[in-house]
């Protein structure tokens, strides 16, 4: 039987906290004609956007010291967004998607104390509601990040604001909200998009049971985005370095987020502790840093498409080259890779842990099995430098692909807003 042919404006591929979004969001506007979501798995934001498989943060600028102010100030106004929609949900649907914790960024020893007290010192008059806390007034909120401590702590925080969030949730509550404001939105799960082809007027693109064509389309797979851009010629210049997080499960120590400074030599973000939204009475550590060669975690069947988005030319060797040459990220990658091997790597995580709660204990620590994701990291070939943030391919002729690392799912809104007035003006 001929697969059946059906026609939409726009289609959007990939169910994730991004495909989600921009489906609430054209919902919410009402002008960009029927729209159809295509998610390759039965259940919506499986993949990154699981809570499982990410830190949870709803990133607001204020605790993340590898953000300049004017980045900072950004993520705050895109995590303002989604704060404003889970505000205007009914208290228990709110309730199950967005927490309050109190939220901390800690400085360890004196270079990092006078780190943080300049930034406050900055950060301060943009973010009123931040505290700059000694050792008592830490206490007083996390006693476990005080008790044992011998050297100077000093932190930024904020105790009542939202700070956590269940992504897997929120990308569930966009769909029902999107098709209670627009019925004739349609989703379609369990239905991977094999092919994608550039037409006349639009795209065609294939599923199993469908060949569907659309005026407009938006990619939002995660790392697979950057395949479907190059396998019809766009995105030639990017590669991607695919950044694993794994988490280590302890007894419930802390009462809120715990992050530590940034080290600037590092691209990815400091491990931090916090309570976990989905398995209660849970602190969870994380998330580790391992480069892996896989655009999906535990998928090994995504080992080749990696391999097509990334392949060993000169351009990638020279930026993994230029990362590796430095023997503080030799040395932190190195330590990555040994966190996942059991035994050895609960030790080593222990010391890393042990910068926020003193007094852990190894035998408190458990390898969080089957837990963490991946951030598609982009690969600049032409200026030969890491992307790192969201990245987005825009060949102009209807089509958008989404690269979205963190903070992707806290900007899922913001992104919505720009990908929808795109599209629509393209429409
Ligand atoms: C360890 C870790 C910690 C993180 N912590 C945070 C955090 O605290 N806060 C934050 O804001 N961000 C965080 N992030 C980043 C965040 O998880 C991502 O930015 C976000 O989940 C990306 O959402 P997405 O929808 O773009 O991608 P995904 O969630 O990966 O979704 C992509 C979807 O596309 C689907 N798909 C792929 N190919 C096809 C196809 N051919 N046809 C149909 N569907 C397809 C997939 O099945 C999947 O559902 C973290 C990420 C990691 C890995």
């Amino acid at each position: 039987m001929k697969p059946a042919i059906n026609q939409v404006d726009v289609a959007i591929i990939g169910g994730g906290i991004t495909g989600t979004a921009l489906f609430y969001e054209l919902a919410r506007r009402g002008d960009a004609g029927r729209v159809v979501l295509l998610e390759k798995y039965p259940t919506l934001a499986s993949v990154n956007s699981d809570g499982h498989n990410n830190s949870q943060t709803l990133h607001c600028g204020d605790i993340e010291t590898n953000y300049t102010l004017e980045k900072a100030l950004q993520v705050r106004q895109a995590a303002q967004q989604v704060i404003d929609y889970a505000e205007a949900l009914p208290a228990n649907e709110r309730e199950r998607l967005i927490l309050t914790y109190p939220k901390m960024v800690l400085g360890v020893g004196e270079r990092e104390c006078e780190q943080l007290v300049q930034r406050f010192d900055t950060f301060r008059y943009h973010f009123p509601e931040m505290e700059l806390l000694d050792a008592e007034g830490i206490a007083a909120l996390e006693p476990k990040v005080v008790a044992g401590r011998r050297e100077r702590i000093v932190a930024l925080a904020t105790r009542d604001h939202y700070s956590a969030v269940d992504f897997q949730r929120l990308a569930h509550s966009f769909v029902a909200q999107a098709r209670h404001l627009q019925p004739r939105f349609e989703l379609r799960l369990a239905s991977p998009v094999t092919a994608i082809r550039e037409e006349e007027r639009g795209f065609q693109l294939t599923t199993a049971a469908e060949q569907i064509t659309a005026r407009a389309v938006v990619v939002c797979a995660g790392g697979h985005s950057l395949l479907y851009a190059q396998q019809m010629g766009y995105g030639k210049e990017y590669a991607c370095l695919p950044v694993a997080g794994s988490f280590y499960f302890t007894p419930p120590l802390l009462n809120g987020k715990v992050y530590t400074v940034q080290n600037d030599k590092l691209p990815f973000a400091a491990v931090h502790g916090d309570p976990d939204l989905l398995t209660p009475g849970v602190t969870r550590f994380g998330p580790t840093a391992l480069v892996l060669p896989l655009l999906e975690r535990r998928h090994w069947g995504t080992l080749l498409e990696f391999l097509q988005v990334t392949r060993p030319e000169l351009a990638v060797l020279k930026v993994l080259g230029g990362l590796l040459k430095e023997p503080e990220v030799r040395a932190y990658m190195l330590r990555n890779l040994l966190y996942e091997v059991p035994g050895v790597g609960k030790r080593l995580f222990l010391q890393e842990a042990r910068k926020i709660v003193p007094s852990l204990q190894l035998g408190q620590l458990q390898f969080a099995r089957g837990i963490g994701g991946i951030r598609p990291v982009m690969i600049d070939k032409v200026e030969q430098r890491l992307r790192l943030g969201e990245a987005q391919i825009d060949p102009g002729n209807g089509i958008l692909f989404n690269m979205t690392p963190s903070p992707g799912a806290t900007s899922c809104l913001a992104n919505a807003r720009r990908d929808a007035e795109r599209i629509v003006s393209y429409l």
